[in-house]
């Protein structure tokens, strides 16, 4: 937490109203961890440039001791959040570190990694998500590039009405975050609300947006959003943002970006425009070309 100051709210004339609210899907990856896959393949198209948003949270060990041993990825970006316990990673070109407690790994595989990521911790309360976040084709073979942020390296700022915002990417209120890019604009936040308040967040109309809601229950334009769930934001063009309100305590991820329009060819860890460049990841894996 760099920054306590005080922001007031940006002006929202309009709100996004909600289109949808997604459940998510509980499944398990890597070496057997549990995990509600909220973002899912179906939905890559409507929430283009994001790929998939993975939550987890267990307080019993067998749903993430294994963690993600040994495995690749090329053609987009991670972003892992741990909110409590602790994941180390580490990479074939020899990096590692070590997330925890409010901290974040911002990785662009670009042409190609191959990575574990294995918790810390034999007990206790693991949670976090992990979001993937497309590249443009001009970018997908560019070199691959990691960095991790501590809890006290993303900006911070707390809104006049009390709203705890931790600015992960993009920028909100003025305040930039941990990461920018340009070709997808990414907005991610993680709002912490206390009772009664309420969350102004300018939106371009054409950026995809949604919000997951991880702790209590949020309204956004009247609708009602329950705890661990997702809302699609509509791309209403007469909405210049989104307006968030919380009766109770709550806390969310607000995310957003700019549509990338290009065609999506995903197996497994390898996201690609083409199934060419698909076929082309897997011989360079086998041929240990990625790493
Ligand atoms: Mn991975």
């Amino acid at each position: 937490m760099t920054s306590k100051s005080v922001r007031h709210s940006d002006p929202v004339r309009q709100t996004r109203s909600i289109e949808r609210v997604v459940a998510g899907m509980p499944t398990s990856d890597g070496a057997g961890v549990k995990l509600t896959r909220v973002l899912t393949q179906a939905l890559q198209r409507r929430l283009d440039p994001f790929l998939m948003l993975d939550a987890f949270a267990s307080d019993n060990p067998d749903d993430y001791i294994a963690g993600f041993p040994d495995h690749p990825h090329r053609g987009f970006e991670t972003v892992t959040y741990m909110i409590a316990g602790r994941m180390q990673h580490r990479d074939s070109a020899g990096h590692e570190g070590l997330l925890e407690n409010g901290g974040v790994q911002w990785m662009t595989a670009g042409r190609g990694v191959i990575h574990s990521e294995i918790p810390q911790q034999e007990a206790g309360v693991m949670e976090g998500f992990q979001l993937w976040l497309n590249l443009p084709a001009r970018d997908k073979m560019s070199a691959p590039w990691y960095r991790d942020f501590a809890a006290s390296d993303l900006p911070h700022f707390v809104t006049d009405g009390g709203v705890g915002v931790t600015v992960i990417a993009g920028e909100s209120h003025a305040v930039v975050g941990a990461v920018t890019r340009e070709a997808t604009a990414p907005l991610y936040l993680d709002l912490h609300l206390p009772a009664g308040a309420r969350f102004a967040q300018t939106l371009p109309s054409g950026h995809n947006a949604f919000v997951f809601v991880y702790r209590g229950e949020l309204r956004v334009a009247g609708e009602s959003l329950p705890e661990n769930r997702m809302a699609i934001l509509a791309n209403d063009s007469e909405a210049d943002g989104v307006v968030i309100e919380a009766a109770g305590e709550a806390r969310a991820l607000l995310i957003a970006g700019r549509p990338l329009n290009e065609a999506i060819a995903q197996y497994g860890p390898f996201v690609m425009n083409t199934e060419q460049e698909i076929y082309q990841a897997l011989n360079d894996f086998r041929d240990g070309r990625l790493a």
